[in-house]
This record gives structure tokens, sequence and C-alpha cells, in this order.
């Protein structure tokens, strides 16, 4: 649930969102009425174990899902535009111009028989105006003799080699922009031929080509070793303080949560059960499931012979569990947990929280 100030600020509004997956053994219920919203200019965390949704709905978001998956009630905003009930030629114009995402593997979204700066160009070069622009005001020129007609017959702005020349241009910028040392070099290279860390940032340098004005991260760092990771994320730390737009990060990592977000949203089995911002959800976490995964962290300052861990697993989502979906791990259900699915509810300044234990839902 959010305050009317809350979405006058939002970029992004995800409202009570339900996914099936069709499945040969079943319907899984992957997303229960999903709700949140990321504020223009803000980094906002979404948390929780692997399977808890986080990925499909980024996918949701971006109209990426497999064929085998139906949204069955919902709608999700954009600038108060609804994906969802976008054509397939709408929606491939959002993720062209305004939301970026990038994934996991790297290796796997991009191009392998294509060199960085190929795919780089193509980009570009579907902004024939921004390349006008940007001509204009470097004075990029191609050598007389060189120019050429564009006959793609899309009012074009420029002659073909002269949007290249500035498609160039920009590429390098972008390589730069993600710190890689020699990015004349890594433009005519292919995705084999550089490490994962590069590959990772070649891939943000994709997604900043666009301008985008949401970029989402998810797990973006979990497939690099760990000196890796502190560099992807020192990038995103400095591009964060670079950018207009807003972030949605995706990880099952508090720790990265804590460095780079501004707020938090944690989901469990397809629900957002809390949110807050992130100096507040860290120190006063509400839901018996947040509280877990804090307790999961090691701490500095806290000795202990071992991790805590929360008791049993993610449930199964074809026969997911009665009225609160944590139920069956959580030390302080009762009855009512079993019967009633608990709303999100204000229980602070922009912190809100699922559970029967909060509000007038108490025992
Ligand atoms: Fe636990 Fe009940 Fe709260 Fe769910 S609603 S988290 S079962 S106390």
């Amino acid at each position: 649930m959010s305050s009317a100030t809350e979405k006058n600020d939002a970029l992004l509004q995800v409202n009570n969102v339900r996914l099936d997956f069709h499945t040969y053994a079943g319907e899984v219920k992957a997303l229960d009425g999903v709700t949140f919203l990321v504020k223009k200019g803000e980094a906002l965390g979404l948390v929780g174990e692997s399977g808890c949704g986080k990925s499909v709905t980024a996918l949701t978001i971006v109209g990426l899902l497999p064929e085998n998956a139906s949204v069955t009630e919902g709608e999700i905003l954009l600038a108060g535009e609804n994906l969802l009930a976008m054509t397939h030629d709408q929606i491939r114009k959002v993720r062209a111009n305004k939301i970026a995402m990038v994934f996991q593997d790297p290796t796997t979204f991009l191009n392998p028989v294509l060199t960085i700066g190929e795919q780089l160009e193509e980009v570009f070069l579907l902004n024939s105006e921004r390349l006008a622009n940007v001509a204009a005001e470097r004075k990029i020129e191609v050598e007389a003799g060189k120019e050429e007609q564009d006959t793609s017959g899309a009012a074009p702005k420029l002659a073909r080699s002269r949007q290249k020349k500035v498609a160039k241009a920009l590429s390098i910028d972008v390589l730069s922009q993600v710190r890689l040392a020699d990015p004349e070099r890594t433009l005519k290279q292919y995705p084999h031929e550089l490490s994962g860390g590069m590959r990772q940032r070649c891939m943000i340098a994709m997604a900043l080509a666009r301008n985008p004005v949401l970029f989402i991260a998810d797990e973006i760092t979990t497939a690099l070793d760990v000196t890796i990771q502190a560099q992807i994320l020192e990038l995103l730390r400095e591009l964060k303080r670079q950018l207009s737009g807003s972030t949605l990060l995706i990880t099952h990592d508090l720790g990265v949560v804590a460095e780079l977000c501004d707020r938090v949203a944690v989901m469990y089995a397809g629900n957002i059960i809390e949110l807050a911002d992130v100096k507040e959800l860290f120190a006063n976490p509400l839901h018996p499931y947040t509280q877990g995964l804090m307790r999961a962290i090691p701490m500095i300052d806290r000795r202990m012979e071992r991790l805590e861990t929360i008791p049993g697993s993610v449930p199964d989502l074809i026969y997911p569990p009665s009225g609160c979906r944590f139920h069956p791990r959580c030390p302080f259900a009762f009855e009512k947990c079993k019967l009633e699915k608990p709303e999100l509810l204000h229980v602070g300044k922009g912190h809100t929280v699922a559970c029967h234990l909060y509000g007038e839902g108490k025992a």
C-alpha cells in the first residue's frame, strides 16, 4: 500500500500483480499480488531467497516472460503507462528506450558472433535523433568522398557513414564510463575474448547506452569472483552518483543492498512482505522473515559459533501454504496466520509490513 505522496513521486508502480506458470506438474502461483513502487531517482533493492519471485517480477516489468506464464491480475505503470496492456511492439520500444536490464550471466545475453563494438553500435543506431545532436555538438564529419546517403527511408537525420562514426564515438564514451581500460580495443573484441568482469561491464555499458529512466540489475555480481564483485559494486556506486534515472537492484545479498540502495523491499514466496528505507529496515526489521534474514548475516560486532538459519525452505508454489505463506516456517505463527493473508500495512514513516503481528491483526 502506498501513500498519495509516494504515488506522485513514483516512476514505476507495480500494483497487485498475480502471475501463474502453467507446468505439467500444475499451476505455479509465482506472484501473489505483488505491490511496490520505485520513486524517481531512487535505488530500490528487491531481496529474498532464491525462488521467491524477484527475477520473475523483473521479467514481468520488461515483458520478457516465457510462453507458459500468464499475468492474471494487476497493472505495472511506468510514468502512468500500463506496461501490461502494451502490444509486443510497444513494450519492445520501452525496452529499447526507457528500461534497461542487466542479468546475472552476461555470456548468455551478449551475441557471440558480433564484436562488442557492433553490438553497442546497434543500440546507438536505433536513436538517429540523438546521433544527429551529438554530431552537431562535437562537429563530427566524415572524410570527403566517404559520405553516403541513408536509404533506410525513416526520416534520416544523418548519412549512414556519419551515424556510424558518431555511434563509435559514443561507444568509446560509454565503455570509458564503465571503466574499461582500453575502450578502443574492447570495441574490436568478441565476448569470448573478455573476462567475466569485462563482459559484465559491457552489459552495463549497453544498458547505459539507452539512457534508460529505469535500470534493472538482476543479481549482476553473483556469478563473479569476490574481487571483481567489489569492482562492479564500486562502479554501480559511481554510476548511481552520476545518473538521474531510477534503479531496481535485485539481489539475495543484504550487504549489497545496504551499500547501494535508498529503500528495500523484501519478497517471500511471491509476495512483498516488508518495505522500508534501508537504514530503517536494518535498524528495525519487523517481519519475522526479515528478522531471520538479518540474523543470517555475519556481523563484525556479533560473536557467534554458527550463523542462524531460517528453518524449512521456500514452499512449493503449486501448493502454496494457506493464509500467510510464511506460516509453516514462522516461530510466531498463530491460528489467524493459517487462515488469512496479511495485507501490507503502514507502520511508520515509509515502513510497511505484511504480518498479523502488527496493526489490528494482532493475536
Ligand atoms: Fe508469522 Fe503470522 Fe506474521 Fe505470517 S502473519 S509472519 S505467520 S506472525
